[in-house]
């Protein structure tokens, strides 16, 4: 099992016992370093650790990926979310394709609600 490190720019500034290590009279706060992390898409290690990084980089990862400069649109085109019926019976759950503004439902098998790239929106 391989580990990876905290991406908190100051993760090692949050003085808790579990990030003191190194050897007797050398020991240091250090970045937390895990097989895995509960926040951020799995690179932090505390929703602290995810502000911190927001805060430094954030401007510059909404300049770099684009700044929304115009309202998006929720019409019928896009409107589709994949659900299923919570009443169904676990081992014979029903999937259900639901158009948010027109309220229309399509029947979905198993596997098209657990495809991340099957879709029936045809915009953003
Ligand atoms: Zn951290």
């Amino acid at each position: 099992m391989s580990l990876k490190y905290c991406q908190g720019p100051e993760c090692h500034t949050h003085k808790t016992k579990d990030r003191i290590k190194g050897m007797q009279g050398s020991k240091t706060y250090q970045t937390r370093r895990r097989s895995s992390f509960y926040y951020g898409n799995d690179n932090f290690c505390s929703l602290n650790c995810q502000n911190d990084w927001f805060n430094k980089y954030g401007d510059q990862a909404i300049d770099h990926y684009g700044r929304a400069t115009e309202a998006k649109h929720l019409t019928q085109d896009n409107a589709w979310s994949k659900e299923y019926d919570w009443n169904s019976d676990y081992n014979n759950r029903q999937y259900i394709y639901v158009n948010g503004i027109t309220k229309e439902q399509r029947p979905l098998t198993e596997e098209q609600y657990r495809d991340k790239s099957y879709t029936l929106n045809t915009g953003e």
